[in-house]
């Protein structure tokens, strides 16, 4: 079984914009590439699990949500394992519109990426800028970082005192989330 560390997307590893509608939208946070790869080197499958509720509301494709993962992929140098999404929203009409299993904060994704790669959740972690990205890891044994680098702060960690599901740790960004993931797997804290 490997381990993984889920990244949640916007705000996590390109610039929270609300809604990245095309490739060129899609702007890489400066640390996000080398920290990807220091993941990957150390032996964890990287594995993105991104709301995509864009889909639903007919603001993009899925081939044009394929061709910003193309760029993702091509801008991180293939070292992403599986980029996993949610296309839908519970309050839309249309084939996109139902209450599903796989929006954040419910852990379908990651559930899903367990099944597709054969990811041991124990010792595995996930990074988010969102309080729906900590809380699908609840009821799993995943550690959890809480960045600072997308949405404003504030209002996630108080939904998330509220939800009685803090983060394992907070960070500045993916960068020193990582710092903290390599230090923690090897036991220095
Ligand atoms: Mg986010
Ligand atoms: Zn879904």
């Amino acid at each position: 079984m490997k381990r993984a560390v889920f990244l949640d997307r916007d705000g996590t590893i390109n610039r929270e914009v609300d809604f990245v509608e095309s490739p060129e939208r899609l702007e890489l946070l400066p640390s996000a590439c080398e920290s990807i790869l220091r993941l990957r080197d150390a032996g964890f499958l990287v594995v993105v699990v991104t709301n995509q509720s864009g889909i639903a509301r007919n603001l993009y494709s899925e081939t044009t949500l394929a061709r910003i993962h193309e760029k993702l992929q091509r801008e991180t140098q293939n070292a992403i394992a599986a980029v996993l999404h949610c296309p839908h929203h519970p309050d839309l009409a249309g084939p996109y519109g139902r209450d599903c299993d796989c929006r954040k904060p419910k852990g379908g994704l990651v559930q899903q990426a367990v099944e597709l790669l054969g990811i041991e959740l124990e010792g595995s972690y996930l990074v988010g800028d969102s309080a729906r990205d900590v809380l699908a890891a609840r009821g799993t044994p995943l550690r959890t970082v809480y960045v600072h680098s997308g949405k404003p702060p504030q209002k996630e960690l108080n939904a998330l005192r509220e939800a009685q599901s803090m983060p394992t740790v907070e960070a500045m960004d993916l960068a020193a989330a990582v710092d903290w993931i390599l230090r923690d797997t090897r036991g220095e804290e």
